[in-house]
């Protein structure tokens, strides 16, 4: 019943938290390629549903579908391998490794099988690699900063070496979680333009945001949560204008 060109298909999910109903009755399909962004004040459900998404809480009801494949009772290392990646709210990046180090260890686990060891147990085509990593290094705006200790980047700068991380995996589906929490002005800005450079690659993106001005440029098509239900789905302009989102985010 999923239809031919929906990558993603959350189908009837609900979840509870005790009494909490964090998550009811959400149905949503993402299109192959396409940005979707979820948005929704504080408390609408929306790291709830993303978590949902990628095996790290079960849903009490509903199932998870990821092209054609079931993802419900899998782990997130599964779901990560079946193509499927995302962006923390607080980047999980190795800070003891350089920039560069960071961006070609998920190379090694991708699925393409990326890396090749020869007969002397040496990576064969580490060359390859690091060419490709610094080529996304590039891309984000930090090669550079490829030696520097990961640990030493400014806040901004490790979530911009997070979605190098992911990038280098070549998922089919990227999820971010509010990619631009916590950034200064400027920060966001500039995140917004590499969200849009990174957009015309065709990888298919579910971007999960509370301010709304962020994602109206970047998305093709607009669910809001609020209270977890999703009370809006349209294109960006369709959304803006509709008055059951302002009141959500008013009286949110
Ligand atoms: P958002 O990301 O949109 O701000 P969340 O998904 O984090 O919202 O939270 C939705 C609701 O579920 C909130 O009322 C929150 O307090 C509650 N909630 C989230 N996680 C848990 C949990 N692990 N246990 C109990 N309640 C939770
Ligand atoms: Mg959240």
């Amino acid at each position: 019943q999923t239809p031919e060109n929906v990558v993603l298909h959350v189908a009837d999910v609900h979840k509870h938290f005790g009494g909490l109903h964090a998550l009811s009755d959400i149905d949503l399909q993402v299109e192959e390629g396409k940005t979707h962004a979820i948005i929704g004040p504080n408390g609408a459900g929306k790291s709830t549903l993303l978590n949902v998404i990628i095996g790290r809480l079960p849903p009490s009801s509903g199932a998870v579908v990821f092209d054609g494949t079931v993802l419900t009772g899998k782990k997130p290392h599964e779901i990560n391998q079946l193509g499927v990646a995302r962006v923390f709210q607080t980047p999980e990046i190795f800070s003891d490794l350089s920039v560069l180090q960071n961006v070609m260890t998920p190379a090694f686990a991708r699925r393409d099988g990326a890396f090749k060891i020869n007969m002397f147990g040496l990576v064969d085509n580490e060359n390859d690699i690091r060419a490709e990593a610094e080529a996304i290094l590039d891309d984000v705006g930090l090669v550079e900063r490829r030696e520097s200790h990961a640990g030493a980047l400014s806040r901004g700068d490790k979530r911009r070496l997070e979605l190098a991380m992911c990038l280098i995996q070549k998922p089919r589906l990227l999820l971010l979680d509010e990619p631009t929490a916590g950034m200064s002005r400027h920060d966001t800005n500039t995140t917004i333009e590499l969200l849009k450079k990174i957009k015309s690659r065709g990888m298919t993106k579910v971007i999960i945001e509370h301010d709304m001005h962020v994602v109206f440029s970047l998305a093709d098509k607009i669910s809001v949560l609020a209270g977890g239900k999703i009370i809006a789905e349209g294109l960006p302009n369709e959304v803006r204008g509709n008055p059951k989102v302002q009141e959500a985010y008013l009286g949110g």
